[in-house]
């Protein structure tokens, strides 16, 4: 199927890997022209390199902590009309609230809510000037089925949703969609660091744990990052356009419920 986005421009936040490189690389694949970020330079322009031969599109890679103001600066000067806004930053350690001060959460609600939104407010005007815009953000399958460890991340992530929520009735008569993709268990490197640290706290070994978690999933499998990014894709694509508001779990069946 032709997405339709052939020409179009995409900036694509914390993507040198795991599921922000794969949201970036489908989309060149559909002729999207990307600029990434990401804060390690050498891995950012290997990925750059990468994505350039495999899809010929223009990538532009700018190294940054995109949870800064200068950070976000210097990207948006790269990039500052994208057609697609793919927000993504690492995730919030985990913990107990209990040991968590006014720190701990204003640097999970930069990264997490406040980021995205700063990144939203600075491109959205220029989307609905040209109605067409999309806005896909990383959230987390912890947004719909909290995670204990993680409240940081289940709570800064909620916020972020709520307003994504009233901002996509806002801007849907331009023809700009506002949605949100949740990833379960993808196998990337978050995965693998997390997977051992739990290993090392439970007296495991990593293959243990990882083997444990994968069992657990009912397709008996991690997600890969080039199913999110296809995923992502689709969402930025033409026929979706009529797809706005959503909260898309990726988790392989771990969600529970009957919705
Ligand atoms: P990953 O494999 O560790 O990749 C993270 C990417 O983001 C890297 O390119 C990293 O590069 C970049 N990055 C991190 N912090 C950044 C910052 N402040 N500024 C710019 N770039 C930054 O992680 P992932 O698994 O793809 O996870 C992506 C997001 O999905 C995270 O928020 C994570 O919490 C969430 N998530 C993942 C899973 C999963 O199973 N993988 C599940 C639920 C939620 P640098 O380190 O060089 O900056």
């Amino acid at each position: 199927m032709d997405l339709g986005l052939k020409g179009k421009t995409a900036l694509v936040c914390a993507a040198s890997k795991g599921l922000g490189k794969g949201c970036a690389m489908s989309l060149a694949r559909e002729g999207v022209d990307v600029t990434i970020t990401a804060r390690g330079a050498e891995a950012l322009e290997a990925t750059a390199a990468e994505i350039r031969a495999a899809t010929g599109v223009t990538v532009t890679s700018v190294a940054c902590d995109i949870t800064t103001p200068e950070g976000r600066a210097r990207t948006l000067a790269a990039c500052p009309a994208p057609d697609i806004l793919v927000t993504n930053a690492g995730g919030p350690p985990p913990g107990n609230f209990r040991q968590w001060g006014e720190a701990e959460w204003i640097a999970a609600v930069k990264a997490n809510m406040l980021t995205p939104i700063e990144l939203i407010k600075a491109t959205i005007d220029k989307m609905i000037q040209r109605r067409f815009g999309r806005v896909v953000n990383i959230t987390s399958g912890a947004v719909k089925m909290p995670i204990d460890v993680l409240g940081l991340s289940n709570g800064a992530r909620s916020g972020l949703t709520g307003f994504c929520a009233g901002l996509a009735r806002e801007v849907a008569q331009y023809g700009v969609t506002v949605n949100n993709l949740l990833p379960g268990p993808f196998d990337t490197d978050r995965l693998r660091t997390n997977t051992r640290t739990a290993a090392e706290k439970s007296g495991k070994t990593f293959d243990e744990v990882w083997n444990q978690r994968m069992a657990q999933n009912p397709s008996r499998r991690f997600g890969t990052a080039e199913e999110f990014g296809d995923a992502c894709a689709y969402l930025c694509s033409v026929q979706a356009g009529y797809i706005t508001g959503h909260n898309l779990l990726m988790d392989g069946g771990h969600y529970p419920g009957t919705m």
